[in-house]
């Protein structure tokens, strides 16, 4: 057994019955007074710019923080990649992307147990997390969680492991996620999930075809991990890649996309089920896209490798400017007696959302 083994398999013991576990749960917590400071300390830097502060060199930032964007061969150690899906461990796209990634850094695979294609940024608050070591195709050592892809990155980032990450790698996933996909799509909240916990992350996934190939999206991701490891991203950016079902030679290379429009052609399929009840199903063609040129889904109808910056800001600009000429006068006196009854959930239930925040927040 490797020393990097042995670490991950003492990490899975946490959290110890220690000293030391109990300190290491307070700094996990949410309401430190510290942290509370930051963050307001963040808001008030954003409001002055747009568009954040770099990672690297962040004030009381954490190493992987002042690590980030250096060429690789002045890290003093090998930068350490968390790599998740959300088609999940048994996928091949995941060990794909280990493997492309094995030469570059330290690769820890943790991923849903199950296919969770489609949850977005799910995460799991009301049940507890079990974690499985596994044996990946290739004989390393994996963890499956029986959660989403978002929780798969928290485990990782909020202490599962012993050290921190550098970077944050979800996918390869299996079919395309472009333009408006991406508010679906859980491959990108794993990388959303990252950005959030500060860890710099992008998302790779690999246009449908019946004979699927993971060779050129394997080569993309080693490129766009190197580039990330090298240049860093600023607060809240990822970086979002789709590759063509093509082979390298088919490949017309790599293009900066912006984020393109999808048409979807869902159609709700009702039918009745054996026991006489009716049911109904998502289904029909799977989407298409309005190709203009300069957007992901241009770019991979060409045959290219589709790479977009993402940013977590989702403000509408426009209308940040347009609201405030709106009329927000509140009309108090239109509401009666009768709504405001119900507006307000009796005693019993009020009891009831407290204490269930409460143990939410344990
Ligand atoms: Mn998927």
């Amino acid at each position: 057994m490797s020393a990097t083994q042995r670490r991950r398999r003492t990490a899975v013991g946490l959290p110890r019955p220690t000293r030391d576990a109990g300190r290491r749960v307070t700094e996990l917590g949410h309401d430190r007074p510290e942290m509370a400071r930051e963050r307001a300390r963040t808001e008030r830097r954003d409001l002055d710019k747009e568009r954040g502060e770099p990672l690297a060199g962040a004030r009381g930032g954490k190493r992987r923080l002042k690590r980030m964007g250096r060429p690789l061969d002045a890290w003093s150690t090998r930068p350490r990649i968390l790599v998740t899906n959300d088609d999940g461990i048994e996928s091949h796209g995941i060990v794909a992307l280990k493997r492309a990634l094995d030469p570059i850094g330290e690769v820890v695979v943790v991923a849903p147990e199950s296919n969770q294609s489609a949850v977005g940024h799910q995460k799991t608050l009301s049940r507890p997390l079990r974690v499985r070591e596994r044996t990946l195709p290739d004989g390393s050592v994996g963890y499956s969680v029986d959660g989403s892809p978002t929780d798969a990155v928290s485990l990782g980032l909020l202490g599962f492991f012993e050290e921190p990450f550098d970077l944050v790698a979800s996918g390869i996933n299996y079919g395309a996620n472009l333009g408006d996909d991406l508010t679906y799509s859980g491959t990108v909240s794993a990388a959303m999930e990252a950005v959030i916990n500060s860890t710099p992350a992008f998302a790779i996934s690999q246009e449908y075809s019946e004979r699927v190939d993971f060779t050129l999206a394997g080569i993309a991701a080693a490129r766009v991990a190197r580039n990330i490891l090298e240049h860093g991203l600023r607060r809240g950016e990822l970086v979002n890649v789709n590759v063509p079902a093509v082979s390298p030679d088919e490949c017309g290379g790599i293009e900066v996309t912006r984020l393109g429009k999808r048409v979807y052609q869902d159609q709700l399929i009702g039918r009745v089920d054996p026991r006489g009840l009716p049911y109904y199903w998502i289904g029909g063609p799977p989407p298409s896209g309005i190709g203009l040129p300069g957007t992901d889904f241009h770019a991979i109808v060409n045959r290219r490798i589709s790479v977009t910056p993402v940013h977590l800001d989702l403000t509408g600009r426009r209308l940040l400017r347009e609201l405030p000429g709106w009329d927000w006068a509140l009309d108090t006196a239109a509401v009666s007696e009768e709504d405001a009854a119900v507006a307000r959930p009796p005693a019993t239930e009020q009891e009831r959302f407290a204490e269930e925040s409460q143990l939410e927040r344990r």
